[in-house]
């Protein structure tokens, strides 16, 4: 099965939700970033949320940024996602183990306490930043938290991965769920029901349901309309020419000391780890074109 993204509104409008399958999408995060399983449930579900959030933005070019700093042994985890599905991220620590908790992974102790930033970026001015402290570390909760707070945007974010046995993904996806302005009170606590009572996500992705059958299950006595459909995936986008811009707006006398090593210089990208070499001559041409000192 394919990872997709659905976008949905219903009753009337009032209320809008996206909702993901992601597996693929979380498995090749894993397989390229060796990740352990802890933190391939951890960057699993910030991939999936964050793909979501991509896809909530209106430009092609839009890029939105989730970063989660926090004291826990997983030290830093950064996903960025564009309005097309795609998504990449890594974290500092990939390799984490922490013990189980009640006999599952312990995500929350492997994040630990933090602070959640997201950074939109419209190509257009400022780019937007909001910085939330996390709530639980269990990211779904955090980026609930982070729609109230720095959006005022009342919102239920539920996200899962579940891992085989094997240490590789069986089932990753996710939903976003989102009152606008005007929706009632009793909209909300049907809401709130609904979303308290249903099955596990990881349950429901397990069971080969689609995302438009998992906001039927939410929505679909609301008056569900789906609006859209698109493909996600993992995506990087590096190339030998960015990489080479990056080292030039680093400056004269950053690439003068790197000819004076008299040594190729090799970039490893941190979002796919593929690496681009530059040899010396390569860099004294880069100086000339620097504007940096
Ligand atoms: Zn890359």
């Amino acid at each position: 099965m394919e990872d997709t993204i659905v976008r949905a509104i219903a009753a009337g409008g009032y209320v809008r939700a996206f909702a993901c399958r992601t597996t693929n999408t979380v498995e090749e995060a894993r397989r390229l970033h060796n990740m352990s399983p802890v933190v391939t449930v951890a960057m699993g579900r910030l991939l999936t949320g964050g793909v979501m959030m991509g896809a909530m933005m209106k430009m092609a070019d839009d890029r939105l940024t989730i970063r989660i700093q926090s004291q826990g042994p997983i030290e830093m985890m950064l996903v960025t996602a564009d309005a097309a599905g795609h998504v990449k991220g890594f974290a500092k620590n990939p390799q984490v183990i922490v013990p189980n908790k009640n006999g599952h992974l312990d995500v929350a102790g492997a994040v630990g306490l933090g602070v959640l930033s997201v950074i939109k970026d419209t190509g257009l001015r400022e780019p937007y930043v909001g910085d939330t402290i996390l709530v639980t570390s269990e990211i779904g909760d955090d980026l609930t938290n982070y729609f109230a707070e720095s959006e005022q945007v009342p919102s239920s974010v539920g996200l899962g991965v579940r891992m085989n046995k094997d240490a590789t993904v069986a089932a990753a996806g996710g939903f976003i769920v989102q009152l606008m302005p005007g929706a009632g009170e009793e909209l909300t606590l049907r809401l709130e029901n609904r979303l308290r009572t249903m099955p596990q996500i990881t349950d429901l992705l397990e069971q080969g349901k689609t995302p438009e059958d998992i906001l039927q299950i939410i929505l679909g006595p609301e008056g569900l309309e789906i609006l859209d459909r698109m493909p996600a995936s993992w995506h990087c986008g590096c190339s030998r020419a960015r990489m080479r811009t990056g080292l030039i707006s680093l400056g004269k006398k950053e690439l003068q000391s790197m000819i004076d090593d008299g040594k190729p210089i090799e970039v490893n990208c941190q979002f796919c780890g593929k690496s681009y070499e530059f040899p010396v001559n390569e860099l004294e041409a880069m100086k000339q074109e620097a504007v940096k000192a």
